[in-house]
């Protein structure tokens, strides 16, 4: 089989491109026309693949989709405007009332928020440490149909007990979901790790460059649909396999509508291209930098799974090709976090992870503000917590940053 970049690369063209276009062209249309009504009809009633209009289904969007399937292994993907959007229409689709998640509570702060709003209009939450298994085992009950993990959690670096929880799922036939936006398809594919489905926010380090919003749910074909009770009849056509993403794609994205634009789909298929090359230099340099500041007399902590001194050092040094490119660090008492952020002279003070350019952001005071102090203390999360998403720049020159700025 191909390696990763050569496939991505040349994803587009296993079909034909119009005019021998390198690159799969941005189709700026709603709806689609047909010279024989049959077939209108048939792409309705889902006898024939094609397109009838772009909430659903647009031809640069399927390219991308295609594109991420190849990179995550699996069967098929639905992309979203967004990835909350993603992960936000998957659960709806999935779930009804009365229904138990078992999540992981280390979260992305905007995915904590939307399980807190799925628990109040009648879905069960348990939200535990799911970086061991047994957390996770106790939580279960007969309602339950859904775990919800990240690979390495936003900001504090933990590390979910990915495999042992995926044949833990297994082995009760529950929906394991899988979000692996921070670790991206190039470090690691849930597919291994027995995930149902994988979600990714196309907006950090798929598409890098900070210019375009997306998210994706891809099938791995690990789960058997047949087992599960809240399939619609309607969507019981094709092989089994795929069910789950049929309602997806319908209940949540044709329902819902946070469709990704065809214009963003093409900028996310563009920097799709490079993210080996990024990711490779971004772990390595978030690796120096994590050294530099672990060892630095200013710093109190540093969570990088890359460290030795990491809980999860091993599991991450296990499953992943590099251990990520986004580390937080804890200054010692007595240094002001805004005064050493606002000191820095490359790195931007701002969120958003997975950009070229590194990014730096106080995590209490801003994406975590809303969630109160004994919530973020539950999370791990101090007040001084400073987290870093590493870019592309030469390593030397954002140390050199990193150095002067505690210098003073
Ligand atoms: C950013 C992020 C999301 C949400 O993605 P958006 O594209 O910003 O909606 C979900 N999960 C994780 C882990 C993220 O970092």
């Amino acid at each position: 089989m191909p390696g990763f970049t050569t496939q991505i690369i040349h994803s587009d063209r296993q079909q034909p491109i119009e005019h021998g276009s390198l690159h799969k062209p941005i189709h700026a249309n709603v709806a689609f026309g047909f010279d024989d009504v049959q077939g209108l009809v048939d792409v309705f009633q889902g006898k024939q693949k094609g397109f009838a209009y772009s909430r659903q289904v647009n031809p640069t969007v399927t390219a991308l989709e295609s594109k991420i399937t190849k990179m995550e292994n699996g069967v098929d993907t639905v992309c979203f405007a967004t990835g909350m959007a993603a992960i936000g229409s998957t659960l709806f689709a999935l779930l009804r009332k009365d229904d138990h998640v078992v999540s992981s509570s280390f979260l992305f702060g905007n995915t904590n928020s939307l399980f807190n709003t799925f628990a109040s209009i009648g879905v069960d939450m348990s939200f535990v440490d799911a970086t061991a298994v047994s957390n996770v085992e106790n939580a279960l009950r007969d309602t339950t149909r859904l775990v919800f993990v990240e690979t390495i959690a936003n900001p504090r670096t933990q590390v979910s007990d990915l495999e042992r929880i995926g044949k833990l799922c297994a082995d009760r036939s529950l929906i394991y979901v899988v979000d692996n936006t921070m670790t991206s398809p190039f470090l690691f594919q849930p597919i291994d790790s027995s995930a149902s489905l994988v979600v990714n926010s196309l907006t950090k380090y798929i598409s890098g460059h900070g210019n375009a919003l997306g998210g994706a749910v891809t099938e791995t074909g690990n789960f058997d649909w047949s087992q599960f009770p809240n399939i619609h009849d309607d969507y019981k056509k094709d092989s089994s396999e795929k069910w789950g993403l049929t309602q997806i794609r319908k209940k949540g994205l044709r329902d819902f509508g946070a469709t990704l634009s065809p214009e963003a789909a093409f900028h996310i298929a563009l920097g799709a291209e490079t993210l080996a090359l990024r990711m490779e230099r971004q772990c390595a340099t978030a690796q120096s930098l994590a050294n530099f500041l672990h060892q630095h007399s200013c710093v109190e902590r540093v969570y990088y799974p890359g460290l030795e001194n990491h809980p999860e050092h091993e599991r991450a040094d296990k499953l992943f090709q590099r251990p990520g490119a986004l580390l937080s660090f804890e200054l010692v008492d007595g240094i002001d976090p805004f005064q050493f952020l606002n000191r820095l002279k490359l790195v931007i003070n701002s969120t958003n992870l997975g950009d070229n350019r590194t990014l730096a952001i106080p995590v209490a005071h801003t994406i975590y503000y809303e969630m109160g102090p004994e919530m973020r203390a539950t999370m791990g999360i101090a007040d001084s917590l400073i987290r870093v998403s590493v870019g592309i720049e030469d390593c030397e020159d954002l140390i050199e940053d990193f150095d002067v700025a505690l210098q003073s």
